[in-house]
């Protein structure tokens, strides 16, 4: 299972990169990149505070409800996901791979002190940039930023996943963010639920057109 931003629009939460996303109204160089973080880690934050307080205060909807019970069920074997939110785990998701990191941490790039959500969030009640307690240096959001690495250890278990699989199947997801849009061409075979077309529907073993939360609704109702 791959998911992205599409399983969680039904949550409220905006998709970065459609024409009505995040990115169609800021600069992500500026304020989404590690080079931006550097320069100007106030900045990073006065973007991410907002979206931090979204991402926490969302729910998990019917997309992420019916994976959880599809991963009960034994159905399921792991999801990888692009998306930062959490709302996997929090719908009781077990096996979660998040490859662009999430909002349940924040690191301090100099002693890799991770600072949890619940600290961050008491820090920017307080101040603008949360600060490492042990060395007082900005910390950065858990997220993946532009420029960034993919946290070790996730892409490789994110592929090792998709080679064990019969099939994967991508909710959610145009497929156009590398390595993760690679990671369907590593299974056996791929299907793919997802709001218009993706950069794989030619190799999928079959093409869903429709929002992630009534489709999946609609498979577990068929078993
Ligand atoms: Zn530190």
């Amino acid at each position: 299972m791959l998911t992205g931003a599409g399983v969680s629009t039904e949550s409220g939460i905006p998709d970065f990169r459609s024409a009505s996303g995040i990115w169609a109204e800021v600069d992500p160089f500026e304020v989404a990149s590690i080079q931006g973080f550097r320069r100007d880690p106030e900045r990073v934050w006065g973007f991410y505070r907002e979206r931090i307080h979204l991402l926490h205060g969302a729910q998990p909807n019917a997309a992420h409800h019916a994976l959880a019970e599809l991963e009960r069920r034994g159905l399921v074997s792991a999801i990888v996901t692009q998306n930062i939110d959490t709302l996997h785990s929090r719908a009781g998701s077990c096996e979660v791979v998040e490859v662009h990191g999430s909002i349940r941490s924040a690191q301090c790039l100099r002693c890799l002190w991770t600072e949890p959500a619940e600290a961050v969030l008491a820090q920017l009640e307080a101040r603008l940039t949360p600060l490492c307690p042990h060395c007082d240096d900005p910390l950065k959001p858990g997220v993946v930023l532009f420029g960034e690495l993919l946290p070790p250890g996730a892409i490789e278990r994110a592929t090792e996943l998709a080679r064990a699989a019969g099939l994967v199947l991508v909710v959610g997801s145009s497929l156009e963010v590398w390595p993760v849009a690679g990671l369907p061409l590593e299974a056996r075979s791929f299907a793919i639920v997802n709001r218009g077309p993706t950069a794989l529907d030619d190799g999928a073993v079959l093409k869903i057109d429709a929002p992630a939360g009534e489709t999946l609704t609609a498979v577990l109702e068929a078993l």
